[in-house]
């Protein structure tokens, strides 16, 4: 059975969408719905070799995310399958309803969809107005009969309140199962707060009947800071698929380029001290274990849902790896190792501040031009 060794995520700055969700992260940005494709950098066949498992050391859980909606990147496909040929397990997350990607992918074999996750963002007032409900469940459950894992998500917002009924319903019958719940947090606040108006007693008892097991671990970790040594960045990247310049995850310092020079190793560098107010993405990076011994819950067991059959939304062995934990593949450091990192990082913050200061001066003699 394949163990996870490495866990990367794939940033994809494009933010085409055919979506307008009141919610999204993305509007709350200056650059939010260009309609600009991303040059990429790097062929799907040097990223490959970038990521090649004897470069990681193994099998790696691959989360493919755009800032829009992933499955309109051109050649996203492509570079997922080199990937997945490769070894990897591959996640992509997606709003399930582009069917021209969809159908490149599902024609796939088998055996490289079953280490493929949709992460299917389930978006129900966008797919109710644009009367596109049932695309999203046909695509939905066309990947699962393919081969490929699914796992369907709902933003939880206050305007989807009145509406909670009748996408149970509509969940039920399509999926056999209800949603799982993610949380929608409000960006532009230093804590990284809740993205809603009701006072939390309230919100919890609107969404906890749903008994999704990924939101109560959400929930569990949302807003509180992780003490523990972090090895993000020693065991998990968060690349920007288009560059491959690399964060140790959505925090940290600028590594280095993860796709140039594949004949070296990857230069990792572990976080140690998380420097932000709390994991928001725990759900992945602290479930597959980037601080051991943080939590007993399993990634696999929080994104799969059983139906009323036994059958299950995630398929045995993508769910058997995304069960694993990176803390049982790797080894941890000693102390001399952590201090060891612990100068890089200073040292790494050391090159990186005079770039963003080089930065900030262009663009305020930019303004005064
Ligand atoms: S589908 Fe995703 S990227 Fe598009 S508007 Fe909705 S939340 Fe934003
Ligand atoms: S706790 Fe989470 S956000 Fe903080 S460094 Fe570790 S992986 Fe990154």
């Amino acid at each position: 059975m394949d163990k996870i060794k490495k866990l990367i995520l794939f940033r994809i700055p494009m933010s085409i969408c055919n979506f307008r969700c009141h919610y999204c992260y993305l509007a709350q940005r200056d650059e939010h719905y260009q309609g600009i494709q991303p040059e990429m950098k790097f062929t799907p066949e040097q990223v490959r070799k970038a990521m090649s498992k004897e470069r990681l050391g193994g099998p790696a859980y691959m989360n493919f995310c755009a800032d829009g909606e992933t499955l309109l990147v051109t050649n996203l496909d492509q570079y997922v399958k080199e990937l997945v040929e490769e070894g990897h397990y591959a996640e992509i997350v997606s709003n399930m309803t582009i069917n021209p990607m969809l159908d490149k992918i599902l024609a796939w074999d088998r055996a490289l969809l079953s280490h493929i996750e949709f992460k299917c963002s389930f978006h129900y007032l966008e797919l109710k107005k644009k009367n596109l409900l049932n695309r999203f469940a046909e695509n939905v459950n066309r990947a699962w009969e393919a081969g490929a894992s699914v796992n369907i998500e709902v933003t939880p917002s206050d305007e989807l309140i009145p509406y909670i009924d009748e996408l149970k319903s509509f969940s039920m019958e399509h999926f056999g199962a209800l949603p799982h719940l993610t949380i929608a947090r409000d960006d532009r606040t230093a804590g990284i707060d809740y993205l809603t108006n009701l006072s939390i007693e309230e919100y919890d008892k609107v969404w906890s009947q749903f008994d999704s097991g990924f939101w109560k671990f959400k929930k569990s970790i949302f807003g509180i800071h992780q003490g523990d040594y972090c090895y993000a960045g020693l065991w998990s990247m968060y690349i920007d698929l288009t560059t491959g310049e690399a964060l140790p995850c959505y925090c940290g310092h600028l590594l280095h380029n993860a796709f140039e020079h594949p004949e070296k190793p990857l230069d990792w560098c572990p976080v140690g001290k998380c420097p932000i107010a709390h994991c928001y993405n725990g759900h992945a990076l602290l479930t597959l274990g980037t601080i051991p011994g943080a939590t007993e819950v399993r990634y696999g067991d929080i994104r799969d849902r059983e139906r009323a059959d036994g059958t299950h939304w995630l398929q045995p062995e993508l769910k058997a790896f995304f069960n694993t934990k990176l803390e049982e593949s790797n080894e941890t450091i000693s102390n001399g190792k952590k201090l060891e990192y612990k100068l890089k990082n200073a040292w790494l913050a050391g090159c990186t501040i005079p770039s963003r200061a080089v930065a900030k001066v262009k663009r305020t003699m930019n303004k005064k031009e």
